[in-house]
């Protein structure tokens, strides 16, 4: 689960850095990840490309402390329309971009692998 790969990548980050990636859905309804290059920024990842044709989604890590959607990711995933992954250890979150509700969709448990296997590609 591309999720699973960010969560474990974020979760051997430092200094409260984030990683983030697109969520894309070709024509044939394959979905893939597609990893946003690394700043190295706290607290905010910045993708200053076009979002590439089909994203379904937008997911990013927060640390530990912070585990729920900001009220920015609530304002981009209205302004895009698209659904944001909110992902820590414990918890998962996503917002709904009509309402600015956001849901759990794991809640308390560390969903981090001990071993990392690598479904997120870095964009090209
Ligand atoms: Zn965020």
């Amino acid at each position: 689960m591309y999720l699973q790969d960010l969560a474990t990548r974020g979760s051997r980050l430092v200094d409260q850095q984030e990683v983030a990636a697109f969520i894309v859905q070709d024509t044939a309804g394959a979905t893939s990840c597609l990893l946003w290059p690394h700043t190295a920024n706290t607290r905010s990842e910045h993708y200053l490309g076009a979002i590439p044709a089909g994203t379904v989604a937008l997911a990013h890590t927060h640390p530990l402390f912070a585990e729920h959607p900001s009220k920015g990711d609530v304002a981009e995933s209205k302004r895009l329309h698209l659904p944001i992954y909110v992902i820590t250890r414990w918890n998962l979150y996503v917002t709904d971009p009509q309402s600015g509700q956001h849901v759990a969709l794991i809640a308390n448990k560390n969903w981090v692998r001990n071993v990392a296997r690598h479904e997120c590609a870095l964009i090209k």
